[in-house]
């Protein structure tokens, strides 16, 4: 399971979808889809509309998040165009019933799809206001039993605080569920991650920015953070 936030789509702080890195984004898909993976995506919206943002500004939450759920449909239906493009076969699976665009989403039917090779674009969230699409790849992951769930960010890794702002952070090379929710580590919302801890599915947060991690860490490379219920902790000192 891989998830994009909307910026994968668009470029770091951008809005709206640049073409250009959405079909490049797609080419680093197809080459994992080639080692023989089965890949299930699962894309954010926050490229478009973000519930939370325009709440801040006054609009009822519930509607601006149906927003956000509508906005991640038409992200999965570029992101279906670029990978068709680059020669892969796709479905998108929406929570939100919107058939002329793409098919509800029916969890044997996903498991179907992956089973016949077909990427799989898990659009719409969870068609639950008050969630994100994180909490989406979770229980998506869980659901069709992926093995991991690849966190597409624009760092490389999890860190001790804000790189950005504090030179002095630390990347984690390892950390566990229940550290990095008790820590309130910016990585993933806590529905997210206490799912993915009650249910053994690991995440590895990597920077999908730099061309090429996500085949060289579907191989194996030492990249990113890797989360999972080991106790284990450990820094890149
Ligand atoms: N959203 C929602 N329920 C969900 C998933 C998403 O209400 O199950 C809405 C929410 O408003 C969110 C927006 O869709 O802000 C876009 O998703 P997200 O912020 O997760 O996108 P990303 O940050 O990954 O681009």
């Amino acid at each position: 399971m891989i998830k994009l936030s909307g910026e994968a789509l668009a470029g770091e702080g951008e809005l709206g979808i640049d073409t250009n890195k959405t079909f490049s984004l797609a080419g680093e898909i197809k080459e994992i889809h080639a080692l023989g993976i089965q890949v299930a995506l699962v894309v954010g919206g926050g490229n478009i509309v973000r519930g939370n943002t325009l709440a801040k500004s006054g609009m009822d939450r519930a509607t601006a998040d149906y927003m956000g759920m509508l906005g991640t449909i038409m992200n999965a239906l570029a992101l279906q165009d670029a990978c068709e493009k680059q020669g892969l076969f796709t479905r998108v699976l929406s929570a939100i019933e919107m058939k002329s665009v793409a098919e509800p989403y029916i969890r044997r039917r996903a498991v179907r799809h992956l089973e016949k090779e077909r990427v799989i674009i898990f659009a719409g969230g969870t068609g639950n206001p008050y969630f994100t699409t994180d909490t989406t790849a979770s229980l998506r992951a869980v659901e069709v039993g992926c093995e991991v769930i690849l966190k597409a960010t624009k760092v490389n890794g999890v860190y001790t605080a804000d790189p950005k702002k504090d030179p002095a952070a630390i990347r984690y090379k390892k950390i566990s569920f229940m550290e990095s929710i008790k820590e309130r580590l910016k990585v993933m919302d806590s529905t997210a991650l206490s799912l993915c801890m009650d249910n053994n599915m690991p995440i590895i947060v990597f920077d999908i920015f730099n061309k090429g991690n996500l085949r060289d860490l579907v191989c194996g490379a030492d990249i990113g953070t890797l989360i999972s219920n080991s106790e284990e902790l450990v820094k890149d000192v």
